[in-house]
């Protein structure tokens, strides 16, 4: 059996003509940028993360950078980042001038872990970047406590956690603004890039949308030095036919994720550990092993595709060498980085090609290097 690390063929099948309708749809109403189908889509995912905006964006690195500009974060502050996230998370930061200071994770849940942000606390630190990462959300009570103290803002980074839920509330709405990325394999994903900034602020909400636009609040009348980073409408029409989905696509991957969960049982494999407060959406089923490498031979001989989520820590790649942080001083991190591999989980995935990978990882036999 061949099972890949990810398909879109079943959920693509599933909503074809939805969203050849729509393209048919734009495509004779000659509006593309800035028009109705963008407000829509504001107003319906704002709605959906039960924030009050949501102002879209051309992807989620510009969504973080947008925020931290809305909040005139510049060179010379500091901004509290996860050392093991994505790359984006940390060039955000960097894009503003400021610096990224990181801080480690929990290596079981894979979150930021409170009890180390206050020492990396100084004059200059501005914000706590959060990231919800792998789909989980990020142990947020204790967070923003600390913002509170110290008179951070706490800034999310749901880009792989659209629809997940803190104590019953969904990210987008756990801290003062979020950056949603709606790269296709996102659980939610448009078909190219896009993003969006999702806030109860309404300040910074106005600040964001002319910063997407230039800088411009009305037409020729340009307020700030901004970007160009908007949302289309053909995307934002395609982003409201999978928004509808939404909910039915996570619901399906944590059918799935359960069944790993209970189902494989490899002592060689760590699992990941679920904090009672989180409900995850699943974006990235993250396992643990000493022996990765072994691992993903073993499953690619047997057919099935796997991927490493990250394999370099942010601060070991050479774009970030200025920092001068040495391989060894953010050790969670670099065994995250060295043992981390994701498994299979997408929406439409068998109950046999569920069946088949457990049954796989648990038969594995490392070979005794
Ligand atoms: C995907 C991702 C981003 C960046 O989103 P793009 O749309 O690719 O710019 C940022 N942070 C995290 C954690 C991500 O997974």
């Amino acid at each position: 059996m061949n099972v890949p690390f990810v398909s879109f063929g079943p959920m693509h099948q599933e909503i074809k003509k939805e969203i050849l309708d729509k393209f048919h749809d734009l495509y004779q109403k000659d509006w593309y940028i800035n028009g109705p189908e963008v407000e829509s889509f504001e107003r319906e995912f704002a709605s959906y993360c039960g924030a009050n905006y949501s102002v879209g964006c051309g992807n989620g690195l510009d969504a973080l950078y947008l925020i931290l500009r809305g909040y005139e974060i510049h060179e010379g502050d500091e901004v509290i980042v996860p050392s093991n996230t994505y790359i984006a998370t940390a060039l955000a930061v960097s894009y503003t001038g400021a610096k990224p200071v990181f801080v480690e994770p929990n290596i079981e849940t894979y979150m930021i872990n409170p009890e180390l942000i206050e020492e990396k606390i100084t004059e200059k630190t501005k914000a706590i970047l959060v990231v919800h990462l792998y789909g989980q959300t990020a142990d947020m009570d204790k967070i923003n406590l600390i913002a509170k103290k110290y008179g951070l803002k706490v800034i999310e980074d749901a880009a792989q956690a659209h629809g997940a839920k803190y104590k019953g509330t969904r990210a987008g709405n756990l801290g003062d603004a979020a950056g949603f990325s709606f790269y296709p394999s996102k659980n939610l994903g448009a078909l190219g890039d896009a993003g969006a900034v999702v806030t109860n602020d309404s300040e910074l909400a106005a600040k964001v949308k002319a910063l997407t636009n230039y800088g411009s609040d009305r037409k020729y009348h340009n307020i700030y030095k901004g970007i160009n980073s908007r949302l289309d409408e053909v995307q934002a029409g395609f982003l409201r036919v999978k928004l509808s989905h939404l909910d039915q696509l996570n619901e399906q991957r944590k059918t799935i994720a359960e069944k790993y969960l209970t189902q494989i049982d490899q002592d060689q494999i760590i699992k990941p550990s679920i904090r009672d407060d989180s409900e995850p959406i699943w974006h990235i089923f993250a396992v643990r092993t000493t022996k990765r490498q072994d691992f993903q031979k073993y499953l690619k001989e047997n057919g099935i595709g796997t991927v490493i989520h990250y394999p370099i820590a942010i601060h070991l790649q050479e774009a970030y060498k200025d920092l001068n942080i040495r391989k060894g001083q953010l050790p969670v991190a670099e065994q995250i980085a060295d043992e981390e591999i994701s498994l299979p989980l997408w929406y439409g995935m068998s109950d046999e090609e569920v069946s088949y990978v457990i049954e796989k990882v648990n038969a594995w036999k490392p070979n005794d290097l």
